[in-house]
């Protein structure tokens, strides 16, 4: 049996059954990562020695009948999730050494539930970008198609749940960061609502955009995955004070009864036909499951790139001030002096696109600007929102794609900012607005997966997970494409 390539709930199934091990099911997935991460690269740091650690521990568990639903599933966390006593990077120069003394709330959280770490995740640095190209240390590939991007930021992540490197992974989403590369890798991605799961240990991009969630091989396991990291944390003062319930539930096969808009504003230039097709095959799909389909409008989504590009970059500029050699992470020796010191440490320690919004942000914010970019894209931003409400009153969910091309070659956008920006119109509104957003396999186009792209009202996950799961029965991407060709 090729362990690699289960599910976390197929896995559960074999465990529980004692039909299989946690250290049999680890090490499979650890054979797998030397077998193929030369060419994926999805790892920063891979951690084999604690993982069969905690194989063993979940093993005991599990013959103590004390197994959970991740008990012993090996699993990736996205490299800006602090991990206690494990190099946390960002995939940056700045924290190419740096050991956290703590956990995250999340990484905690599935600790309790006994999954087994194998590794950290790639990612553009600090979780800027979209392709994994803006990591220091190296860019990770597409699994369907090595000469192309993974998406990013959590590329790394998305490829190494494509490849079957890790069973599940949790990225970070500011302004689409798991549902595009979800998209490109032809995987289940999903962002929850604000606040739904803490972001302590979370290292800040744009702490108002920000939020974790799953990456996973089918929507099962999204919903299992989600169960486990959601609820409130008093260490995060922007998590959400709500029962978490158990989003498998909302797992049935039927449609009927549901509304769902198509907005016009998610179809217009610059989306590939291919992308196109498959899209409205899928809202076919869904038509047909029982689901009452009709065309709507969000006339305000073309600004909402600008006013991502003027939030997220301002909220960058103050996180990162904390990057000045002293307290933590990289810092230059030779220095002549404090100020020279702290300039010299952020010249080498970032890189160009993080330097590039530091810059951004800090022109934002300044005296005399302030009200012209960060105060009108606040103005903006509730515009945006708004919006959805209004449109939420007539409708469950809106649906359209998640990203307006299939993965693009490596190198394709590197020397134009502004068309690797282009890559995130059709998620970040979601980020903006606060609302949950979710990406499942739609087929393929030129042999390259598209994703379908949800979103629902704030809270509303499982009206995101029952829409994703009846999708995924009537069309099985696994069942049709399996895993890709490597
Ligand atoms: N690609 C977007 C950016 O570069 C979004 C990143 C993210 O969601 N972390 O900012």
């Amino acid at each position: 049996m090729n362990l690699a390539g289960l599910t976390a709930h197929e896995a559960r199934e074999l465990l529980d059954a004692g039909e299989i091990t946690s250290v049999e099911l680890t090490t499979a997935v650890l054979e797998r990562v030397s077998q193929v991460e030369d060419r994926v690269k999805a790892f920063v740091t891979v951690t084999d020695e604690l993982a069969m650690q905690q194989a063993e521990q979940a093993d005991a568990r599990i013959a103590a009948r004390d197994a959970q639903p991740l008990t012993g599933i090996p699993m990736l966390l996205k490299d800006n999730m602090v991990t206690k006593g494990v190099r946390t990077t960002c995939s940056s120069r700045m924290l190419e050494n740096f050991i956290p003394p703590y956990d995250a709330t999340v990484t905690g959280k599935l600790y309790e539930q006994g999954a087994v770490l194998v590794g950290k995740g790639n990612l553009d640095e600090f979780a800027m970008g979209s392709s994994n190209e803006n990591s220091a240390f190296h860019p990770t590939r597409n699994p369907w198609a090595l000469d192309r991007v993974p998406g990013g930021s959590s590329g790394g992540p998305a490829a190494a749940v494509a490849a079957d490197e890790c069973i599940f992974s949790l990225g970070s989403d500011t302004g689409g960061s798991i549902r595009q590369p979800a998209s490109l890798c032809g995987i289940v991605g999903m962002k929850p609502t604000y606040g739904l799961v803490s972001r302590f240990g979370l290292v800040a991009f744009a702490s108002s955009l920000d939020q974790i969630g799953p990456l996973t091989k089918d929507v099962r396991d999204c919903a299992i995955t989600l169960s486990a990291i959601a609820g409130n944390d008093p260490s995060d003062s922007t998590s959400l004070s709500i029962d978490v319930p158990d989003y498998t539930r909302a797992l049935t096969e039927d449609l009927s009864g549901l509304r769902i808009g198509v907005p016009s504003e998610y179809f217009g230039a610059g989306l590939e036909p291919g992308v196109e097709s498959a899209v409205s095959a899928a809202i076919d799909v869904m038509r047909s499951l029982g689901a009452e389909v009709e065309e709507t409008s969000l006339p305000s989504t073309p600004y909402a790139l600008a006013v991502y590009y003027i939030i997220a970059p301002s909220e960058a500029s103050a996180n990162l001030a904390r990057y000045d050699g002293v307290k933590y992470g990289f810092s230059v020796q030779d220095a002549d002096g404090v100020w020279d010191a702290l300039e010299k440490t952020r010249q080498h320690g970032f890189g160009p696109e993080v330097k590039r919004r530091i810059m951004l942000g800090t022109y934002a914010l300044s005296a005399g600007y302030y009200d012209a970019y960060y105060l009108q894209a606040q103005r903006v931003r509730t515009l945006i929102r708004r919006e959805f409400e209004q449109v939420f009153t007539r409708f469950d969910a809106v649906v359209m794609p998640t990203s307006p091309t299939v993965a693009f070659k490596l190198g394709e956008k590197t020397a134009d900012p502004l068309q690797m920006y282009l890559n995130d119109i059709l998620t970040i509104p979601a980020n903006i607005a606060g609302i949950p957003g979710m990406s499942v396999p739609a087929g393929m186009s030129d042999g390259l997966p598209v994703g379908l792209q949800i979103m629902a009202p704030a809270l509303s996950e499982e009206t995101l997970l029952r829409i994703a799961y009846a999708y995924e029965q009537a069309t099985d991407f696994r069942g049709k494409y399996g895993p890709p060709p490597l």
